[in-house]
């Protein structure tokens, strides 16, 4: 290889460990769940930074649905969908994830990154636009470059913003506002109910992604369509399996029928790339069951996260408000020391046996570090206990409760 290739790349690393960006990979020594042993470290710490929501990771009825799934239908297969890569486990899985979010039909892919890198370049063209969160996740950035319709950014959540850009875009042929349900560092949730009613006075669509959100938020767990009372008036929803639904993988795009006819037709992730692996699709149709006759576990989850917002709060610690399983734990009265600070909390509490992860700058803005705790409805009461007492203690230690 070109030895100044080498050099290129010592210097983009070291830059990235500068400007401490650096991912350090924690390896786990066991399945996923909320209490879990990790390297370097004999007593086993409870797990706050997961996406298992609902605790579904390592549920024995998931595994054992997983297990039959790969006894009657394989391993692997080998194909596209449009090969010989469908299965009766895929469109069973395809037609019941829909008929769960309340759309007509629903498209299976990998990941729901590739679901969000398939759904807009086969659905927009040059003359239409596309409005996007300032904040949405990575893949919808990639997915909309990757279509030739006009991208417009409007300010995170900001309505008078996405008015502007509405009106700007007004000579489109067609218009897409594009949001994540949940905000995944604030644990925020899009207004859909107003992004619904400009999108009905300017004529545009809307799509939704809820990965942090399918399966639990709404009273049904239907997700923030549900939650925010617009259930039925999203054009557009895309969402991952990788999070509440089990946490192994794929995603989906669903839709009207011919929404999604043509994007079996033309989505590339979906044409170019394997079948969701028929354990996958079990477990996720298992998941879906499980969740269409009761909604203990979100639930649970739900009280969970009051009880934890509540007793943080109580304790005096300052919390992004807000409902949903992701809470932010800020900073800002200690700025511009905020990052040091969220980096020592974070490695106290690990020596107190609370696995969680601070996020700071640039990963937030300055003055905005945070340490971000997920709930599951798999913690049991003391374990929400034990993280509350922690913080308290380690805060008292650092400073940040008088
Ligand atoms: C996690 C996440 C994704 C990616 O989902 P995968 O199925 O893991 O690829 C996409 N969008 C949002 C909003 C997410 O939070």
């Amino acid at each position: 290889m070109d030895p100044r290739y080498h050099e290129f790349l010592a210097g983009e690393l070291a830059q990235i460990r500068q400007q401490g960006l650096w991912k350090e990979e924690w390896p786990i020594l066991g399945a996923q769940g909320p209490r879990i042993r990790v390297k370097d470290r004999a007593q086993p710490v409870l797990n706050f930074c997961a996406n298992n929501y609902l605790g579904l990771s390592s549920d024995p009825e998931l595994m054992a649905a997983a297990h039959r799934s790969l006894d009657e239908w394989g391993y692997g297969l080998s194909s596209v969908r449009f090969i010989c890569g469908t299965q009766g486990l895929h469109l069973e899985l395809e037609r019941k994830v829909a008929a769960f979010l309340g759309m007509q039909d629903a498209i299976l892919f990998a990941a729901c990154f590739d679901a969000n890198g398939g759904v807009f370049e086969p659905l927009l063209g040059p003359d239409d636009a596309i409005l996007t969160d300032r904040l949405n996740h990575a893949s919808i950035i990639d997915g909309v470059r990757l279509c030739k319709a006009k991208r417009h950014v409007y300010d995170n959540a900001n309505m008078h913003d996405l008015e502007a850009k509405l009106r700007e875009a007004a000579g489109a042929r067609f218009r897409l506002i594009v949001t994540d349900g949940v905000f995944s560092m604030d644990g925020t949730i899009a207004p859909l109910a107003d992004i619904c009613e400009l999108a009905d006075r300017h004529k545009a669509m809307v799509l939704v992604d809820d990965s942090h959100a399918t399966g639990f938020m709404g009273r049904t767990g239907r997700g923030t369509p549900e939650h925010c009372g617009v259930h039925g008036r999203i054009d557009i929803l895309t969402t991952t399996f990788g999070k509440a639904l089990g946490g192994a993988s794929g995603g989906c795009i669903a839709a009207r029928q011919d929404v999604v006819d043509l994007l079996r037709q033309r989505s590339r992730p979906y044409l170019f790339s394997n079948t969701l692996p028929p354990v996958v699709a079990g477990a996720t149709l298992r998941a879906l069951a499980l969740l269409s006759t009761t909604t203990a576990l979100r639930d649970r989850l739900e009280s969970n996260t009051r009880t934890f917002r509540e007793r943080m709060t109580a304790a005096g610690f300052e919390i992004k408000p807000g409902v949903h399983p992701i809470v932010p734990i800020m900073f800002t009265r200690f700025a511009p020391d905020d990052a040091p600070l969220a980096q020592r909390f974070a490695r106290a509490l690990l020596d107190e046996g609370i696995y969680v992860k601070g996020f700071f700058f640039p990963v937030v803005p300055k003055g905005l570090s945070r340490i971000r705790v997920q709930i599951s409805a798999a913690h049991e009461s003391a374990q929400i206990d034990a993280a509350v007492a922690a913080f308290t203690k380690v805060g008292r230690a650092l400073g940040v409760l008088g």
